[in-house]
């Protein structure tokens, strides 16, 4: 059964279309389990029915004809349930209906299975059988399996229209939901970004003319054969012939008509080279994974390397740039910052991912640029929807793709609205970030995601209060040099003086890895993070501030941050490194100064030592990004507990407000720069609270200069006050929306007017 499941879900994810897809489940699963019949209903919400849509052991003229009304019959009660129903005399249960259109007098036993998504139920997939019959456990989990693997389909089908095609009638076209990452508006046409070598990742795509593509195609399928002759001489010595054999299996492979002609065939019908060699090898993997005998299913993945190894030539012959269209909305499953930095800025309208969240390190980097963004989406087929139209609300995390004229239309107005607000905004570019009684706080930037000559929010920020220093890390294939670190920070204190920049010292692990520097670990985000590598690795902790300390020779504008701090000797330790650094330049004849120093409170642990923190450094600045994901036990990146991610929970306002009494009995400034300091509704909060700065994204800076120029401190103090009696995240984000909608503000956070 094992067996069979794995062979279905494999052929249900290669299916063009639902249709496929519903046909493929209902005679499939109908002979694995030897059931009489198959069936799936699915729910048509619009016309409030159940509707036939696939069939194997009914008349094949009931599907689409038999409609039940919503909630009725046994297959209403799977659905109101959302759990499955296994009975072995189905016409003898209470709830049961006779429809007579298929004949189900003659059925007793009864199996039905919800499809869910969302906690929505969109359908029931159903078994029946003459005799009585009781489902075994392992039948039951199977079919419930399929089901879940259903879902899916179903779900882009609606969206779509597909399915509204299927059922004749016209649904009003629905959105793809995900999270809301970025907030904004963008409508444009998808390009999709994939990972290399990855056959399931290609998209589809018209190909750029048909000639260069069944050339690349065959200029490919030639250098595989010659890879394979190489690697043959390389290796005769060395293997049996039974291995060799193996060569020449690949080589027919290579050869054979289902591979080349099925290729050609598909590139002429319109898809480029990589697309139709994803199709023609999935369906030719398909033959041999549906094959009983175990050693014959194997060469499905043969089949398999020997595509990867045709598009891994495809790609390197096509590596020319790509040309993004105006107004691109970048999709794929995960997106990274270097894709995103790749696309014009003046081109990009969008992000969609199918996963990640918000929170995560692309999240808070399109905030940061002000790009409109979804995350987390994770129906989107992403396959498919390369050059389509969509749309992205970035403030509902809803996804529209080839959205009809009546959404188009609307979001087209939203984002009109919203441009309005932006360029509004813009009269408060040089004035101060003052509340309305005369308090101060001053607004700094968070940079450094992204390699920028020019950050967005220069002049309109009183300074840097985060500079992430991960990404030279990140992008090179070995730690960067003393020289190399030293030219970039020198690049970004220069463009700020004399206003402060505060730079981070590494923060890789977590969801940062250095490819070149290999953790394996269960836990990442537990585990050997920030200051906990730098302290086991002096070497780099010390290059790093030497350059650092070096860059800001003659400026004068420099604050050090040590990040994911838990223990006080952490602080000890680097502060001895850190004078350690200083001292040793200065005897090498460099004018060094040593800077404030400061430690990022986003572990717990800290929070609870603020004092004797804020005891040791200059000041504190609190990373809510991880102190909200470890006080809460919430993944930052996981888009299945985003919804648990919540930076106005109560734990979370009670952390702040600790970590404030503890700076306070030292004298010492708390500043934030987690997102919650880019969040308009959170200015309440942290105004009210007594925060001396907010550090966050470009695209925050007039939004959150707007609330606190539209409030007083007295007033800011009245909603904490409020906000700390409530019991959960969602009443004080109520509470905050109306304070936020009480000064006439609501759209900073909601599209429309
Ligand atoms: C944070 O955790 O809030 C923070 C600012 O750091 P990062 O997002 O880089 O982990
Ligand atoms: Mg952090």
């Amino acid at each position: 059964m094992l067996d069979s499941l794995r062979r279905i879900v494999h052929e249900v994810n290669n299916a063009p279309d639902l249709e496929q897809a519903l046909t493929i489940i209902v005679r499939r699963v109908k002979q694995a389990v030897g059931a009489d019949v198959c069936s799936v209903y699915l729910n048509d919400f619009e016309n409030r029915r159940h509707v036939l849509h696939a069939t194997e052991g009914l008349r094949k003229d009931a599907v689409g004809r038999v409609r039940l009304e919503l909630g009725r019959g046994l297959i209403g009660l799977v659905s109101e349930r959302a759990e499955p129903i296994n009975l072995d005399n189905a016409s003898a249960h209470p709830r049961y209906e006779c429809i007579i259109d298929t004949g189900e007098e003659l059925y007793h036993g009864f199996l039905g299975a919800p499809i869910i998504q969302n906690r929505t139920v969109l359908g029931v997939l159903v078994l029946r059988q003459h005799r009585r019959r009781h489902f075994a456990e392992d039948e039951v989990t199977f079919v419930m399996t399929l089901a879940s693997q259903l879902a899916g389909a179903i779900t882009f089908a609606r969206t779509s229209g597909e399915l509204a095609r299927l059922q004749h009638d016209g649904i009003p076209q629905r959105f793809l939901p995900g999270l809301a990452a970025s907030p904004g508006i963008g409508i444009g046409t998808a390009v999709v970004v994939y990972p290399p070598a990855d056959l399931d990742a290609v998209p589809d795509r018209k190909p750029e003319g048909l000639d260069s593509e069944v050339a690349d195609f065959k200029r490919a399928v030639k250098n595989v054969a010659n890879d394979l002759d190489r690697f043959a001489a390389r290796t005769q010595a060395h293997l049996s012939a039974e291995d060799m054999a193996l060569f020449d299996a690949w080589r027919l492979m290579l050869e054979s008509d289902t591979l080349i002609d099925g290729t050609l065939s598909r590139i002429r019908a319109g898809n480029w080279s990589q697309g139709a060699l994803r199709d023609t090898i999935a369906e030719h993997a398909k033959v041999f994974d549906t094959m009983d005998d175990a050693y014959l299913r194997e060469r499905a993945s043969d089949v398999r390397d020997l595509g990867r190894c045709i598009l891994m030539h495809l790609q390197n012959q096509s590596a020319a740039p790509i040309q993004y269209p105006p107004n691109t909305i970048l999709v794929g499953d995960e997106i990274s910052a270097m894709q995103i930095a790749d696309v014009p800025r003046e081109c990009l309208a969008g992000l969609v991912s199918t996963t990640g969240s918000g929170s995560s390190h692309v999240g808070i980097l399109a905030r940061g640029m002000g790009l409109p963004a979804a995350m987390g989406v994770s129906d989107l087929p992403v396959s498919r929807v390369e050059g389509r139209e969509i749309v992205v609300d970035g403030y509902r995390g809803r996804v529209y793709v080839s959205p009809g004229p009546a959404v188009r239309l609307e979001y087209q107005r939203l984002a009109a609205d919203d441009a309005a607000l932006t360029s509004e905004l813009q009269a408060l570019r040089h004035l101060p970030a003052e509340t309305t009684d005369g308090y101060l706080i001053p607004l700094y930037l968070n940079t450094g995601l992204v390699s920028e000559t020019r950050p967005l929010g220069i002049e309109e920020s009183a300074g840097v209060g985060l500079y992430r220093t991960e990404l030279p890390f990140i992008v090179r294939d070995s730690f960067p040099g003393e020289g190399a670190q030293m030219a970039n920070y020198r690049r970004v204190l220069e463009l700020f003086a004399p206003r402060p920049v505060t730079i981070r010292t590494l923060d890789i692990g977590g969801d940062k890895p250095l490819p070149y520097f290999p953790m394996h670990e269960a836990n990442p985000f537990l585990g050997w993070r920030g200051i906990r590598i730098t302290l086991d690795h002096p070497e780099i902790f010390l290059t790093q501030v030497r350059a650092i300390l070096r860059a800001a020779i003659g400026l004068d504008n420099l604050q050090l941050l040590l990040p994911m701090i838990s223990t006080v000797s952490e602080v000890d330790e680097a502060m001895q490194l850190i004078r350690r650094a200083h001292d040793e330049l200065l005897e090498e004849g460099y004018q060094v100064r040593m800077p404030s120093i400061g430690v990022m409170i986003e572990v717990p642990a800290a929070v609870y030592q603020a004092e004797a923190l804020a005891r040791r450094v200059d000041f504190l600045s609190v990373g809510t990004n991880d102190l909200t994901q470890y006080l809460l036990a919430v993944d930052r990146n996981n888009p299945h507990v985003a919804k648990l991610y919540n930076e106005y929970h109560p734990a979370v306002l009670r952390a702040l407000l600790q970590i404030l009494t503890g700076a306070r009995l030292h004298g010492k400034e708390v500043s934030v720069c987690g997102e919650m300091a880019g969040d308009p509704l959170a200015t309440f909060l942290l105004l009210g609270m007594g925060v001396h700065s907010l550090s966050m994204g470009a695209g925050s800076l007039l939004r959150v200069k707007k609330v606190i120029r539209s409030i007083s401190k007295a007033r800011a103090r009245e909603v904490l006050r409020a906000a700390l009696q409530c019991e959960d995240a969602a009443a004080v984000r109520r509470l905050l929306l109306d304070a936020l909608e009480a000064i006439g503000l609501g759209a900073l956070v909601r599209p429309g007017r």
